[in-house]
């Protein structure tokens, strides 16, 4: 189920992008490489969520220092700690 406004949830409809009637992405999740279009910063040195309230159940559930994290940021080239580059 959709977690945009116009599905009665609260994330921005404009940051969605439909892929099935029951699945979407965040904008720019699905570019190359990929950039949420809420990310504001620079990866690596300072980031923030614009929609941190409003984020969708994935990025809820997505801890910060998780293993699944430490493997994502390896992917990127960043260190294990998260300490001080996530607002
Ligand atoms: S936490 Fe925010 S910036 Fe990160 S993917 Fe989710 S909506 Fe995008």
């Amino acid at each position: 189920m959709h977690e945009t406004l116009s599905h009665g949830g609260q994330l921005p409809d404009a940051l969605a992008e439909t892929i099935t009637a029951r699945l979407c992405r965040l904008r720019g999740t699905d570019h190359s490489p990929p950039r949420c279009a809420a990310l504001s910063g620079r990866i690596g040195q300072r980031v923030t969520c614009a929609i941190y309230e409003w984020r969708p159940s994935p990025c809820r559930e997505f801890e910060a220092g998780s293993h699944a994290c430490q493997q994502a940021r390896r992917r990127h080239g960043l260190a294990d700690d998260v300490q001080g580059t996530i607002e």
